[in-house]
């Protein structure tokens, strides 16, 4: 092998596991959840997407963070403890990731690469993956909510209920976040 084709065989490789891998350049670790996002500007749109009012915006003011990172950690951190709350369910050492993507065309195309088919997701919540994958275009309380619903339940219940409960469970989540 010439050396161009090494480097263009090195190339490829790189690019095949980048996105086999979904390798992201930043990410910030909490309590509850990892925030994984390939650029300052999906985690800037996520965070101004992700409006925390009422009792939840109390609980972030009191934490006096300084950063946008910090922020939106915070925000997911308080979040799935609210989902806790509402669902009843505290499961031990709950902890998951969060990846945050462009756009929903983001979401869609790493859905395919996982399950091999297409989906019209602008979030969702991978069960083997314990990973939130969500569109910073499309963030809102409710669809975040949503996901983290999933995953509580999944975290709480040693057998996995049918999936109309799950789901039933997550749009409750969802329904009283703002409670
Ligand atoms: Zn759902």
């Amino acid at each position: 092998m010439t050396k161009r084709f090494v480097i263009i065989g090195v190339l490829t490789l790189s690019i095949v596991l980048g996105q086999a891998l979904c390798v992201f350049a930043f990410e910030q670790t909490g309590r509850f959840a990892t925030l994984r996002y390939a650029s300052m500007e999906a985690l800037r749109e996520f965070n101004d997407e992700l409006y925390l009012g009422g009792s939840l915006g109390r609980m972030l003011r009191k934490k006096k963070l300084m950063t946008v990172e910090a922020e939106a950690l915070a925000k997911v951190e308080i979040l799935v403890e609210k989902a806790q709350l509402v669902l009843d369910m505290f499961p031990d050492n709950m902890h998951i990731t969060v990846v945050i993507l462009a756009d929903a065309e983001d979401v869609r195309r790493v859905y395919k690469q996982r399950y091999g088919r297409s989906a019209r997701h602008i979030a969702y919540y991978s069960l083997k993956e314990d990973t939130i994958y969500i569109s910073a275009d499309d963030t809102s309380l409710e669809v975040i909510s949503h996901e983290i619903g999933h995953a509580v339940v999944d975290h709480y219940f040693k057998v996995r209920p049918p999936y109309n409960i799950h789901e039933l469970m997550a749009q409750f989540t969802s329904k009283h976040i703002q409670d």
